[in-house]
């Protein structure tokens, strides 16, 4: 039996919804499908703007677009996470800066976004790494006394919840992805959420290739003009579509992620707590979406015989991400890996275990027995 280690999930109705759209002759971007998509976010998750975009990359390069991001301008992101946080800011000519993380969760370690803070900063860019929700409400108050924006990197956390609230409710914008490794996926797909009410005419404009054309389409122009920077930031009809046949399920996919995440605690706890590696910490107040599921072991030594081990037996764990400060791209910009120390050190140790939605129905057993007899194999 082959364990990869992701594989995206079939909720039902993406052929006949695609299908629908596609005989619709309605394909391009808000359509039908987007409008009930928009209805979704509204209703299930009380954001009320929303903007349906080809990517999470898309979304945060519309965003950082929406700040008005300049040569010049610094914005505090953690080292630990995917290219395209970063891009969304150098994209605009500004200086990515930055900051550690705290290994409990993998999250931008909060109490050193300050001593970053410059006359140049203009916004921060934490993202919710595993899914679990960082401290935004820290990070909002920081934000707010040194008038800066965030913009949270949500690709990983759509369903996850903080002090009762959806995700990408907390921030003036957040980017969620629906790509294939997520739990909600129209293959390629995303959205960015404006929750700053002043941001959200403009989103209109730069979604549309930087034009008024929404102000023709409700009726209040008779032609268009190209008044902004702006990009084709637009969802097809049909990707929508598979993406409402994928958010209609997103209840039943994170109870069966569930049990994934269940599975993995009841194994690693007892190395846990023997000191041989550390898991996820799940903060009080926050409710996770069980995207995913990390171990930071205790030697790079360790990992590496995991990683082997288990491959042989046709288990596919995955090292995780390449720290960014440390990264060809990164120094350039002046980093070294010794910069961050914590981040790096956690790089080198971190494991992301195989997780998607059918894993709960099929293999976990399989994956558990594999991974409990190479941990004995190393530990006992
Ligand atoms: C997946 C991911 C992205 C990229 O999402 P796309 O939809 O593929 O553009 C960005 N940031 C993080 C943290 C991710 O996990």
């Amino acid at each position: 039996m082959k364990i990869p280690f992701n594989k995206p999930c079939l909720a039902g109705q993406e052929v006949a919804y695609a299908k629908e759209a596609i005989l619709s002759l309605r394909h391009c971007g808000n359509q039908h499908y987007t409008d009930l998509c928009k209805k979704w976010f509204r209703e299930k998750m009380g954001m009320k703007n929303v903007f349906f975009t080809p990517s999470c990359t898309d979304a945060m390069e519309m965003g950082t677009l929406l700040f008005d991001l300049k040569p010049g301008d610094e914005v505090i992101l953690p080292s630990y996470t995917f290219s395209s946080t970063a891009n969304a800011i150098v994209l605009r000519g500004a200086k990515p800066v930055f900051c550690e993380v705290k290994t409990n969760t993998m999250n931008i370690d909060v109490d050193k976004i300050e001593s970053l803070i410059t006359s140049k900063t203009k916004v921060i860019m934490p993202i919710d790494y595993a899914g679990i929700p960082c401290e935004i409400d820290r990070i909002n108050h920081i934000a707010k006394r040194h008038s800066l924006f965030v913009m949270l990197d949500a690709a990983q956390s759509l369903g996850s919840r903080y002090q009762g609230k959806p995700t990408g409710l907390h921030s003036h914008l957040a980017a969620f992805s629906m790509h294939e490794t997520k739990n909600v996926s129209c293959g390629e797909g995303g959205c960015l959420v404006v929750n700053e009410p002043s941001l959200v005419q403009k989103a209109h404009f730069v979604q549309e290739k930087g034009t008024d054309r929404s102000l023709v389409l409700s009726g209040v122009k008779s032609k268009y003009w190209w008044i902004e920077l702006g990009s084709s930031f637009l969802l097809s009809n049909i990707s929508a579509a598979v993406l409402l046949a994928q958010l209609e399920y997103m209840d039943f996919i994170i109870e069966k992620r569930k049990k994934v995440t269940s599975s993995y605690v009841n194994l690693y706890s007892s190395y846990a707590d023997r000191g041989c590696l550390a898991i996820p910490h799940y903060p009080k107040d926050v409710q996770i979406n069980h995207h995913a599921f990390f171990v930071i072991f205790d030697k790079m030594e360790n990992r590496e015989l995991f990683l082997a081990r288990l491959r042989e037996k046709d288990v596919n764990a995955y090292i995780g991400y390449m720290p960014l400060h440390s990264s060809p791209m990164g120094r350039r910009f002046g980093y070294h890996p010794e910069d961050l120390p914590i981040t790096e050190d956690a790089s080198q140790r971190i494991v992301r275990l195989p997780f998607y939605t059918a894993l709960a129905d099929e293999g976990l057993d399989f994956c558990i027995a594999s991974m409990r007899s190479v941990l004995k194999s190393i530990y006992d």
